[in-house]
């Protein structure tokens, strides 16, 4: 019998993946997408949330060479001007954007035919009630790192049973049968109870067990404590948790190729080996004005090579538009650099507005450091690609990924902070830019990246613990 490509597609099983704004959580679950399909034989749908999408989102998600078998379905936009104030916070920002996006989403999922499985990030809990209307299982992908997922898991425990605020425990937080976070490291959003990023946080990690599984892109060498309290404390058993699948590293394996991607690679080009320190904080990153300067002169006096994404600094550009406006050239940036900086250091940095090609410059071998504001996915990206870390956590979980990397991981440095100090002044930056390249602590971190670039390879690979730990995941899914 000869089977026609559409029919052979139309009888592959069939995923809908969906990720709330942000490409911190759109790049991973749009890799776990193309993996299902180019490594696991399934068809994927996936939904785009499309109000205020950023420039980096859409070219991502639109780029021309997606493998067949991944749609992208855009939903419609939303009006949010009368619903979400101008000074909301982010996260409750985007969880009504999703709130409101996914008005259609029962109509779509019936549309596309009603897909084996929905898989969603953590902010987008609200496609529960809908998936079992329509009987489609739900599963929840971590973007972020186990020991977070201990923490998410653990926040309604604490919410039932500690007074006050957080902030003002005596204290450090014992993580049942894992680490202890620190004060100061918590995330901003469970920093101030009162607020609604704290309720609409709280409001998605308790419905998180609700899943029908919950995978995390991180891999089982990486993080076993925390993987193993959370599958067997007997604080978790009683939540009860679904079962937990690691199926990462997962990060972007191509950047568009705009013209930007091919000035930044050409220049790397002319770099010797392990030579450049990368500096990019995310999609949202910023500095203060006062940051942004010691951290130029900083690095001019270590005499370092650098690679540098420069974005309008925190006080004059407000978070969520960095946020939500990722890889948007603001105008005006240069000037918040000081008098002369990129001429006296042309011939060792090059710098660049808003957006850099992240992976393609961590995996090009002139880069031999990474300052990184610790987001999840530039974290893994880092270590997919051997490359050390200097930690400049500024907000979300990065304080508590810059700790675990730093201490349980052995991948990361961070600058000296005195307490109460708010700026971190040019001589600490020149030492540790100076540290990161020639210094015995950034070799030695090095080689730890290094390292772990092969354990997160291998876990990927065929056999690998990621790689078997998404098969069990199709083939449940090609049952249903
Ligand atoms: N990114 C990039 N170029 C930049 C800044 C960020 O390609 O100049 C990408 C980066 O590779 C990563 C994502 O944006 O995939 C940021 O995700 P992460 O979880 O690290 O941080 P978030 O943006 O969520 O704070």
């Amino acid at each position: 019998m000869v089977v026609s490509a559409e029919s052979e597609t139309a009888t592959k099983p069939h995923v809908a993946v969906v990720a709330s704004p942000g490409m911190g959580h759109i790049v991973p679950l749009f890799e776990l997408a193309k993996r299902l399909v180019t490594h696991h034989g399934l068809r994927v749908s996936f939904l785009n949330i499309t109000t205020e999408a950023s420039t980096a989102q859409t070219q991502l998600l639109h780029s021309p060479d997606l493998p067949s078998g991944l749609d992208v379905v855009d939903l419609p936009p939303v009006d949010l001007s009368t619903i979400v104030s101008e000074d909301a916070l982010v996260l409750t920002r985007l969880c009504i954007n999703v709130d409101e996006s996914f008005r259609c989403l029962k109509s779509v999922l019936l549309k596309l035919g009603k897909p084996n499985a929905v898989v969603i990030d953590l902010f987008c809990t609200q496609a529960l009630e809908v998936c079992e209307e329509l009987s489609i299982p739900l599963y929840s992908f971590c973007t972020t790192s186990s020991a977070f997922l201990a923490f998410s898991l653990y926040l309604p425990t604490m919410d039932r049973e500690i007074e006050g605020e957080y902030v003002d425990l005596p204290e450090a937080v014992q993580l049942p049968g894992c680490s202890r976070v620190r004060i100061e490291d918590l995330l901003d959003q469970v920093r101030d109870r009162k607020n609604d990023d704290y309720k609409w946080f709280l409001y998605h990690v308790s419905r998180l067990p609700k899943a029908a599984g919950i995978l995390i892109n991180t891999w089982e060498d990486l993080e076993p404590v925390a993987l193993r309290a959370i599958r067997e404390n007997p604080t978790y058993q009683e939540i009860p948790i679904p079962q937990i699948y690691p199926v990462g590293p997962l990060i972007k394996d191509t950047e568009p190729l705009t013209a930007s991607v091919v000035d930044c690679l050409a220049w790397l080009d002319k770099q010797p080996t392990d030579s450049v320190i990368f500096i990019a904080l995310g999609s949202g990153g910023t500095l203060s004005t006062q940051q942004l300067t010691e951290f130029a002169w900083g690095l001019e006096r270590s005499r370092q090579r650098f690679l540098w994404v420069v974005r309008l600094p925190s006080d004059i550009a407000c978070d969520s538009a960095s946020f939500f406006g990722a890889g948007y050239e603001a105008n005006g940036w240069k000037e918040y650099l000081p008098e002369g900086f990129l001429e006296r250091t042309k011939e060792v940095g090059l710098v660049v507005s808003s957006w850099a090609p992240q992976v393609a410059v961590l995996s090009h071998p002139s880069t031999g450091a990474f300052v990184s504001h610790c987001g999840w996915n530039s974290s893994l990206e880092s270590i997919m690609c051997g490359v050390p870390m200097i930690g400049w956590p500024l907000y979300s979980e990065q304080r508590m990924n810059a700790t675990m990397l730093m201490e349980d991981v052995g991948v990361l440095t961070k600058p000296v902070v005195e307490p109460g100090q708010e700026t971190i002044g040019r001589l600490e930056i020149e030492r540790l830019m100076r540290t990161a390249i020639e210094g015995e602590k950034g070799k030695a971190s090095r080689r730890k990246a290094k390292e772990l670039k092969e354990s997160a390879r291998k876990a990927l690979s065929t056999g690998g613990t990621s790689y078997e730990s998404l098969s069990c995941l199709t083939k449940q899914w090609e049952a249903y």
